[in-house]
């Protein structure tokens, strides 16, 4: 089993319903849809074929809607895009419907004049090409190119010196948040949080919309401003993205891989999520097979302990997007055997499981598993807490995660090592609890051994305060068992 999980992003190349069912068999748990791109129909068409092909083929798959945040694009260009050379003059104005050229371009500005002063930087697209202000004049900015390159319409243009605080959320962003919750989204992917407050008005925003709250909230790291925030940020956010397509125009790329571990940590230690993000396997965007590097990359966030890797390009628009996937597969599997649990056990306790009888709960589920060579740690959950409390203690054994809240199993997909499953109909007794455990874990992994369970006992909504070995001794098939429990030595009673 694999317990990194991989978010993949739909787009022109992946939209066809038989890509999709490719993608989840290749091992996709979640999709991103990128609101950044395309129409109203299109994103409410994603999402409705995203959900209908994780509940064809049985996986709780879940579907993060991302904003596009306050980003600031350029307008058409008269043949899709431009070279620009050093040393050449290029007008930036707010003509943006008019189609630019090697003279001057659209740009999608508020108010132009105030976004840069003489001197300032001016960096395009992904970083490669960049401009210095020489004018500012009321409607239109002049620079001169300092760096050169091919530009492409709409690429994104960004003020690193920016004197202008807008607001997180764009008229189009609010929009976009509306036609996401109203067609389930499960997670609303926040672009430029600067701080916590960026954070809890899109919260207010989510909850303003029937169904909004059950929206669960990733704030994308990739300012600078957000790396300072990250502590506070991660107190109001339900998980961090590792945005390192932005963020590496922000922080100098020689220290992102460092920022990246620092990232993952902090949400480790919050008890947040964490999905590594952008040119994981950018080469498959044209290619069957990722080049070495990448494969080290997607090797190095699965061993610094990130719950997700992301793909964009490789699946939105690429040729090879199941083999994108495949290939995230593969190496998360072939790396997670290195992972370091210890060095993650020793991570104080998120400051919300900061109860002694939660902490020992969940250590003892771990040791108990651990101990017998479980097959599975099972935990009926409500709103997930508990998987996540023992999905933190990065242990090899599979959590299989039980809840009658199918939004509480979509969240999950994107949170390490947790299966999420519908929860059998129990009356509620141990005994029937026990067995219906044992059943489902039984049926997911087939590995023998022992099933250890935890839950909320007697009833559920209970803090997490029960481990219970279930082991079915002398015979292979505990459904044959008598219904009566028996006592071993040990304490265990056998299904
Ligand atoms: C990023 O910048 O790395 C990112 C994931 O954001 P987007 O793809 O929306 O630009």
């Amino acid at each position: 089993m694999r317990r990194t999980k991989i978010l993949a992003t739909v787009g022109p190349g992946s939209i066809r319903l038989g890509t999709l069912e490719q993608m989840v068999r290749a091992g996709a748990n979640a999709f991103r849809i990128n609101f950044s791109h395309g129409s109203d129909n299109e994103h409410a068409a994603y999402l409705k074929r995203v959900r209908s092909v994780g509940r064809a083929r049985g996986r709780q798959v879940a579907i993060l809607g991302d904003v596009q945040g306050p980003k600031i694009r350029l307008g058409i260009i008269q043949s899709g895009s431009v070279r620009l050379t050093p040393g050449q003059r290029w007008i930036l104005d707010s003509e943006v419907n008019r189609p630019g050229n090697a003279t001057r371009v659209g740009a999608q500005v508020p108010r132009i004049s105030q976004a840069a002063r003489v001197g300032d930087p001016v960096i395009l697209g992904d970083g490669l090409v960049d401009l210095a202000v020489e004018e500012v004049h009321p409607r239109q900015l002049s620079t001169r190119v300092v760096h050169g390159g091919v530009v492409s319409e709409h690429a994104g243009i960004y003020f690193p010196r920016a004197h202008l605080r807008t607001s997180v959320l764009s008229a189009k962003d609010r929009h976009d948040i509306a036609v996401g919750v109203e067609h389930g989204m499960d997670f609303l992917g926040l672009s430029f949080v600067r701080d916590r407050h960026d954070v809890r008005l899109a919260r207010r925003v989510l909850d303003a919309h029937p169904g909004g709250s059950a929206v669960g909230l990733v704030a994308k790291i990739e300012r600078a401003e957000a790396l300072d925030h990250l502590e506070e940020i991660l107190e109001v956010a339900d998980g961090i993205m590792v945005a390192r397509g932005d963020l590496g125009i922000e922080v100098p790329l020689e220290r992102l891989a460092l920022e990246q571990k620092r990232m993952i940590r902090a949400a480790h230690r919050a008890g947040r999520f964490s999905i590594v993000a952008t040119q994981m396997l950018m080469s498959m965007v044209h290619a069957p097979r990722p080049t070495r590097a990448e494969a080290t990359d997607v090797a190095n966030a699965v061993l610094d302990g990130a719950d997700a890797v992301m793909l964009s390009e490789e699946t939105a628009i690429g040729d090879f997007p199941a083999e994108a996937v495949g290939w995230l597969d593969r190496i998360a599997r072939a790396t997670e055997p290195a992972i370091v649990s210890a060095a993650f056990r020793d991570d104080p306790m998120p400051p919300a499981d900061r109860s002694v009888a939660e902490r020992a709960v969940a250590r003892a589920a771990v040791d108990l598993a651990e101990g017998v060579g479980a097959r599975a740690i099972v935990a009926p959950t409500h709103s997930g807490r508990t998987a996540r409390r023992i999905a933190a203690l990065r242990s090899r054994i599979p959590i299989l995660a039980l809840s009658q809240r199918p939004e509480t199993l979509r969240h999950l997909a994107l949170t390490w090592g947790v299966v999420g499953r519908p929860a059998p109909e129990t009356k509620g007794g141990l005994v029937e609890l026990r067995r219906a455990a044992y059943r489902v874990a039984e049926s997911e992994f087939r590995t023998p051994g022992p099933v250890v369970l935890t839950a909320g006992f007697p009833v559920e909504g209970r803090p997490t305060n029960l481990v219970t070995l279930v082991e079915p001794v002398g015979d292979p098939d505990p459904r044959v068992v008598s219904s009566q429990p028996r006592r071993d030595q040990r304490g265990t009673s056998r299904v």
